[in-house]
């Protein structure tokens, strides 16, 4: 008998916190967390360095073939991205590779190559899957849907604070424009763009604190997965 793995998805814009509570949720219930938007910056970090049209279909597709893209989890179940066999996990955080990743990833040649890759994830594993069409188009039967929102404006400030921590300079006005730069591209583009899924529940964090939207979570979590947090989470 095949085993049934649980999979949840949370979509939203960029800086609404995905990842952090993602991660904070998967070590909670020991799910396998996989960050798609990392995969989609690894594409266009090899977009940027091949120096390629990022906004060309055709351009992508030649380079496509010639990549080596590998997710990898280290040894505290945290998600790593190698191209062509190099750790690119910190060079793909780089402010100027979220809009590399932006641009390709409106492309339809870079979104079929990447599909299977995602699912492939919640076949094997229980899953939490964050990204910006996972609900819609990745995995449309996922068990939860969730789509998390902000202002832009905190969602700008939080964004800032973890690029600082990180020791990459920048300024509010730059994250600002940049975060909604993004969320224009990403709401209007033609293939699978940023919007929530009828069945997924919004949960807005503007006024949360990072705790507070992890307890959001866990409810609605707990009220519609036979699962169990771990105490010490
Ligand atoms: O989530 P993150 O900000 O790292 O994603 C980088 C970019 O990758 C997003 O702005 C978006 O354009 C794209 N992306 C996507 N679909 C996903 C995940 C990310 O188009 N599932």
């Amino acid at each position: 008998m095949n085993q049934k793995f649980y999979s949840i998805a949370i979509d939203g814009p960029s800086g609404a916190g995905k990842s952090s509570l993602a991660k904070k949720i998967s070590a909670a219930y020991h799910f396998l967390y996989l960050d798609t938007g990392a995969i989609y910056r690894t594409v266009g970090l090899a977009a940027y360095r091949a120096g390629i049209d990022r906004q060309s279909e055709e351009e992508l597709s030649s380079i496509l073939p010639g990549l080596k893209i590998e997710i990898r989890y280290d040894d505290t179940g945290l998600q790593r991205m190698f191209l062509n066999g190099e750790d690119v996990s910190e060079a793909i955080r780089m402010p100027e590779i979220s809009l590399c990743a932006s641009d390709v990833s409106a492309l339809p040649v870079c979104r079929a190559y990447l599909l299977e890759m995602q699912r492939r994830f919640a076949r094997e594993y229980n899953v939490i899957v964050d990204g910006r069409d996972i609900g819609t188009v990745v995995l449309p039967d996922a068990d939860l849907k969730i789509y998390l929102t902000a202002s832009s404006e905190e969602r700008a400030k939080r964004r800032l604070l973890e690029l600082e921590q990180k020791g990459i300079k920048t300024t509010f006005d730059e994250v600002l424009k940049d975060i909604e730069q993004r969320d224009y591209q990403d709401t209007h583009r033609d293939i699978a763009p940023l919007r929530k899924a009828e069945d997924a529940v919004e949960v807005d964090t503007s006024h949360l604190d990072r705790e507070q939207s992890f307890e959001a979570l866990c409810n609605l979590i707990e009220s519609r997965l036979p699962v169990k947090r771990e105490e010490t989470a």
